[in-house]
């Protein structure tokens, strides 16, 4: 089991030494009438002074909403800020390396690639579910994030907790749950489960179930030891001012989203029963999120019939375990039905 003290030694040497640029909108921290400390424009045009370096507004109100303290929450431009944080601050390029467990999100490989860091996978099970004995086995003291998707994409289950717990205990390096999808999951979020895991992080984003893509933000949910080591380098104002008040607008519209997800989810109900009884479909797999995958006959013809129709969804079908597989996400049922119209014309 890892404990606070040995997050420290997986951090890359370079790091944990880093002096992190002192910006002015952290060093004086108070209120005041007269700032002349920053070089900004002095003129008021709404957007002429530095933001939050540390987001502390948004950070309380979304505290609230999530119940995860202030002290445990990074934002990040997306949660693809943090994945690629989370590799610069632990592993050392060409020596340490990541393991993912295909198939899974491309962001991890792509920012381990960028970072020049091997990526060690071990697949799934043919169930989508973690292969424990393998990961820990294959694991070594360079080891050091694990990246777990749960709901996984493009799969669409929920990892066992149980096999999240086992790994959070036994793998020792860190281990990032993506939560992107938790809010159409029924199982809880391991937000809840810093306190017991000083190498838990958890990734959730604005960008499915809150509605925003477009505004890029994502949190990450870790120890104080973590989120420290996040603000140590990270951009000093990593987001900007009108991002932090669009987010702050949709956590206060919290019911809206509810009603959309409530919606989502009859949707994906009804999808995935229609789905089913189509005679070029083999399968819909089970899904706690807001896609269904789902294995056709002929995915590259059926994908390209779809696009001459004005509809895309994702061809999946050369990803390892989706021989066969579309990524079809839920629309709204006014989309649905014409997806649904065009599939039952469709041979
Ligand atoms: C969509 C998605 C994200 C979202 O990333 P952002 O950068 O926050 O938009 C993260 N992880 C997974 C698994 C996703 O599918």
């Amino acid at each position: 089991m890892v404990n606070n003290n040995t997050i420290q030694q997986y951090v890359r040497k370079n790091i944990l030494q880093l002096a992190p640029y002192a910006s002015a909108r952290h060093e004086f921290e108070g209120e005041a009438d007269i700032f002349l400390d920053a070089n900004e424009n002095p003129f008021d045009t709404g957007l002429n002074r530095y933001p939050d370096p540390l987001q502390h507004e948004l950070k309380q109100q979304l505290s609230k909403v999530k119940n995860v303290p202030v002290e445990n929450i990074f934002l990040g431009n997306g949660s693809d800020e943090a994945i690629d944080l989370l590799i610069r601050i632990f592993c050392e390029p060409r020596i340490d390396h990541i393991i993912t467990l295909p198939p899974t999100y491309g962001m991890y490989q792509v920012s381990a690639g960028i970072a020049d860091v091997e990526v060690k996978t071990v697949s799934l099970t043919p169930d989508f579910q973690p292969n424990v004995e393998a990961i820990l086995e294959g694991s070594n003291a360079h080891s050091k994030i694990l990246f777990l998707c749960s709901p996984n994409n493009p799969s669409g289950n929920d990892i066992e907790p149980a096999l999240i717990h086992q790994l959070l205990q036994q793998f020792q390096g860190i281990v990032v749950i993506d939560e992107a999808y938790i809010d159409f999951s029924k199982h809880a979020s391991f937000s809840q489960q810093l306190a017991q895991y000083p190498n838990l992080v958890v990734l959730q984003t604005f960008s499915k179930a809150w509605g925003i893509a477009a505004v890029r933000l994502g949190m990450a949910y870790a120890s104080q030891e973590i989120i420290a080591l996040f603000n140590k380098v990270k951009a000093p104002y990593n987001l900007n001012i009108l991002t932090q008040r669009m987010a702050m607008e949709v956590l206060a519209k919290y019911e809206q989203v509810e009603q959309w997800v409530k919606e989502i989810l009859e949707e994906r109900a009804k999808l995935e029963t229609q789905l089913t009884v189509l005679p070029f479909v083999q399968a819909v797999f089970a899904s706690s999120a807001n896609f269904l995958l789902v294995k056709v006959d002929d995915p590259d013809h059926l994908y390209r019939h779809l696009v001459e129709q004005k509809i895309i969804v994702r061809n999946r079908s050369k990803v390892p375990l989706c021989a066969g597989c579309l990524r079809i996400t839920v629309g709204t049922a006014e989309e649905n039905n014409r997806l649904m119209a065009t599939l039952k014309a469709y041979h």
